[in-house]
């Protein structure tokens, strides 16, 4: 998720999600009450979703069923004041509805969708559907989601939702029968790579460490952690350097992006001991490679198992360098009880 506001300007749909798109504009007035936009994080769904709203606001829509970017509709959804659209976020998680929620990170909030049912009720400013957006559907709490299934099961009349989620089984499943699915692909490897370019530059091996998720490869270049990034892969080819002195170098870097490193190079160092091609990490086919001749695959596994065990505490790390050198301890153990045995 970006910090861009989503209406910061009228939304088009990305190349490869064209046909989706085409698919939709044929039944653009048989459509269902409310959409769900699946698909695997980091391909473009809330760029779709937002495209979609655009376009079901837009008072001039073009005929590919594009928003025209300059109504008066399009202008009020550019500057996010178009009083018949709303956008559900992800919000941190009001205290009074539990310790359990407080935390797990962020949620959906049963105030915002509250909000929501007020908003529906009301009619439309423009004569015109009212659009709701819901990010993330799979991040509602148990109230938010009943509270959410209740306003669609009697939908208002000439509203439109349209949710988005990346983790489908965890969305409720009466939430997930109340809405039409759209299966949003992701795109072929080029075709990201070409994309990737008109947007600055972002390495191929960011889309790599992606798995080919052109707006996760995005995301990681704005982060700025490209640095550590290297330093990690560095080290993880040749795990020479004591852990203590490399992770004292990194006063800033997040928990969660170190775990999301180690977890893709474990993943692709396990996918070469069985004679697999590397995912996230190609351009070091040779170190793996290298690495993979000495691993043991059992305790190569009791060290992912580490990594993996520690995925509740990255949203709230009590102590992250801690966190971070058991993490590189258990990876450098893998090779130093191979070179003694
Ligand atoms: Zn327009």
């Amino acid at each position: 998720m970006t910090d861009t506001p989503a209406e910061a300007r009228v939304q088009q749909p990305l190349p490869w999600h064209a046909d989706a798109w085409q698919q939709l504009h044929l039944r653009r007035q048989r459509l269902p009450h409310a959409l769900l936009m699946t698909g695997y994080a980091g391909i473009g769904k809330q760029q779709f979703a937002q495209a979609l709203a655009a376009s079901l606001l837009c008072e001039q829509v073009q005929t590919n069923g594009h928003a025209c970017g300059h109504c008066t509709a399009c202008n009020w959804l550019a500057q996010g004041t178009h009083p018949d659209f709303r956008r559900i976020g992800l919000a941190v998680e009001a205290a009074e509805e539990g310790e359990a929620n407080k935390r797990s990170g962020q949620w959906i909030s049963i105030g915002q969708i509250r909000d929501l049912a007020e908003f529906v009720q009301l009619s439309s400013h423009r004569q015109g559907l009212r659009v709701v957006l819901l990010e993330a559907a799979d991040r509602l709490n148990s109230y938010a989601a009943n509270a959410l299934l209740k306003t669609l099961e009697e939908p208002p009349e000439r509203v439109m939702f349209l949710l988005v989620s990346d983790q489908l089984h965890r969305v409720l499943p009466t939430i997930r029968s109340r809405c039409q699915q759209v299966l949003l692909p992701m795109p072929e490897a080029q075709q990201a790579r070409q994309w990737l370019q008109t947007q600055g530059q972002v390495p191929d091996a960011l889309l790599d460490l992606a798995g080919g998720m052109p707006l996760l490869a995005q995301r990681y270049q704005q982060e700025g952690w490209s640095g550590e990034w290297q330093q990690v892969v560095e080290w993880l080819s040749r795990p020479k350097q004591e852990p203590v002195s490399l992770v004292a170098g990194w006063s800033k870097l997040p928990l969660p992006a170190l775990h999301d490193w180690i977890s893709k190079w474990l993943h692709d160092l396990l996918q070469v001991t069985s004679a697999g091609m590397p995912r996230y990490y190609p351009a070091r086919q040779e170190a793996l490679q290298t690495l993979a001749a000495r691993a043991d695959r059992q305790a190569l596994l009791a060290c992912l198992n580490t990594v993996q065990q520690a995925k509740p505490l990255l949203t709230h790390p009590l102590n992250a360098k801690l966190v971070m050198e058991q993490w590189l301890f258990a990876y450098r153990g893998l090779w130093q009880k191979r070179a003694a045995g």
